[in-house]
């Protein structure tokens, strides 16, 4: 851990100005496979601690792993939609590092034969698109979970430690990128755009929840800076398990900034490990990486080498849903949208969300609006993801179904999402529960228009006198007496008649 002083930051846009970054991004996905990567325990997320394991993945004397299946038919969908070469044979290996939560003492993963390599995926900020190289997909086995009981939350000054194994053995995948060049000042963008696309496409294939605050896809950003015009890289640092995509851009900016400020002071980037504070926005040193570490890597002796059959690998290539880029041709053609219109949905990260919704049966137009306005700026103000607001697609569109039918209006729609994000039940029982469908009974709306005529004579007078657009000062005073539960048009049809005017 570092101790003593902040370090000085460097003003961002000096920072791209004098130094050009290159990002690496190492992305964990966990599959959403029944069983484990090499058991047969099941994977669900949530169980009680240590209720989902057994001797293998427990790495017990004697224990025998043997390969999902499923997982490598996952990752070979995965390489084939990440544009990778998949290799007619690989192994696993296994790598030797000691961690309480990794009880076999060594981690099952693949090392220089991984299963897809040399691929390529295109992501598109602020209109320009980005090819971003992909090094490799490979599988692997993930570790169990540790708990540092103390106020710091981290294994330095913890009371104790307690382990959780249910997660030790579940299907990781690990996509490495390429160095990626030429980003400029884009860069923490350029790394949150190509997350989020992976999110998308590991959800169009259907091989993982892809949830990033239950740590399913998780994100570890290197990133370098060199002199602007120079050819080597720089020395790098590796923010570790990144979780949320707002996240991976400000532990990059963060960094840069950072990175930045020992450079102009003639200083070295120490290549390490750090880990990012959500709570603070900021990096701390990890581990040293001067040294490479030895894992002492070697082939893994308890399993048979996997060779994909080509014919198995084009079947696969069969089961690839649409191409990202295709998909979002797709959409912005039957949205409808203008094209700043369609990249603002992108860039919330709300585009399977507005997807859903519209597939529930509201418009593209109204689902829009709900996601980038009223539930973005929820999100924000939780500081959470837009997908991790506890709000389902077809919920939204039972909400604007409502607005449809009349029962509420959009301000008590607001309402309406109150109560459903307080975990009130559904729309419908909202509404119920809370009394707020529109009033649009003549005999309670009358009584308040009386009421507000009364309460402005002069406004009604100039009504009577045939200056009918004087009404809104009346509709404003009955929607406020009912709580904003009036339905607008039918008042105004009652002042208007009352007052004699058409
Ligand atoms: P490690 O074992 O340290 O995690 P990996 O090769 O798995 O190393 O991943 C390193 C990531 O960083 C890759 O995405 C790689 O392309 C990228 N990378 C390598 N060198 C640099 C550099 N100097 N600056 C930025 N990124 C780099
Ligand atoms: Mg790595
Ligand atoms: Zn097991």
């Amino acid at each position: 851990m570092t101790t003593g002083t902040m370090p000085s930051l460097l003003d961002y846009d000096e920072a791209v100005e004098r130094y050009d970054p290159v990002l690496g991004l190492e992305v964990h996905v966990e599959l959403s496979t029944v069983t484990k990567m090499f058991c047969g325990c099941p994977t669900e997320f949530g169980a009680p601690p240590n209720t989902q394991v057994c001797p293998v993945c427990l790495g017990l004397p004697g224990s025998l792993p043997v390969v999902n299946g499923k997982a490598v038919e996952s990752a070979i969908r995965i390489g084939l939609a990440l544009g990778c070469d998949i290799v007619d044979w690989c192994r696993f290996a296994r790598k030797n590092y000691f961690y309480p939560d990794m009880p076999k003492n060594y981690q099952i993963s693949q090392y220089d034969e991984p299963i897809a390599v040399n691929g390529e995926v295109e992501v598109e900020v602020e209109g320009r698109t980005y090819t971003i190289g992909i090094e490799r997909a490979h599988m692997e086995e993930d570790t169990g979970k540790s708990t540092h009981v103390g106020t710091s939350g981290r294994i330095h000054g913890a009371d104790y430690s307690i382990v959780d194994y249910n997660r030790a053995g579940i299907p990781l995948i690990e996509i490495v990128t390429k160095p990626i060049e030429g980003t400029g000042a884009l860069a923490p963008q350029v790394a949150r755009a190509y997350v989020s696309q992976l999110r998308d496409l590991m959800r169009a294939l259907g091989v993982s929840d892809v949830r990033m605050e239950q740590g399913s896809l998780r994100c570890d950003a290197n990133v370098s800076l060199r002199p602007q015009g120079e050819t080597p890289y720089g020395l790098r640092t590796e923010t570790k398990n990144v979780n949320s995509l707002r996240s991976v851009e400000r532990a990059l900016r963060y960094e840069i900034c950072r990175q930045g400020a020992i450079l102009d002071a003639g200083g070295k980037v120490t290549q390490e490990t750090r880990h990012w504070h959500e709570d603070t926005g900021i990096t701390t040193s990890g581990r040293s990486k001067e040294e490479a570490e030895d894992y002492r890597y070697f082939p893994e002796p308890d399993l048979v080498p996997v060779a994909p059959s080509p014919e198995w690998v084009e079947e696969l290539r069969a089961t690839l849903p649409e191409p990202p880029s295709a998909h979002r041709k797709r959409l912005a053609e039957a949205w409808g949208f203008t094209e700043m219109e369609f990249r603002d949905v992108i860039g919330a990260g709300a585009l399977h969300l507005v997807e859903a919704t519209v597939e529930a049966g509201t418009t593209p137009a109204a689902a829009r609006k709900w996601w980038l306005g009223e539930l973005a700026r929820r999100a924000k103000e939780a500081e959470v993801e837009l997908e991790a607001l506890p709000i389902t697609p077809p919920q939204v569109a039972a909400i604007q179904a409502l607005v449809d039918a009349g029962t509420v209006n959009d301000k008590l729609a607001r309402e309406v999402f109150d109560g459903v994000l307080a975990g009130e039940g559904t729309p419908e029982e909202v509404v119920k529960a809370r009394g707020l469908a529109v009033v649009s009974d003549d005999s309670a709306l009358g009584a308040a228009v009386d009421r507000a005529i009364e309460a402005n004579p002069d406004v009604a007078e100039k009504i009577r006198g045939g200056k009918v657009a004087a009404a809104g000062a009346l509709i404003g005073a009955v929607m406020k007496e009912m709580r904003g539960q009036a339905d607008a048009g039918r008042v105004r049809e009652l002042i208007l008649e009352r007052l004699g005017a058409e």
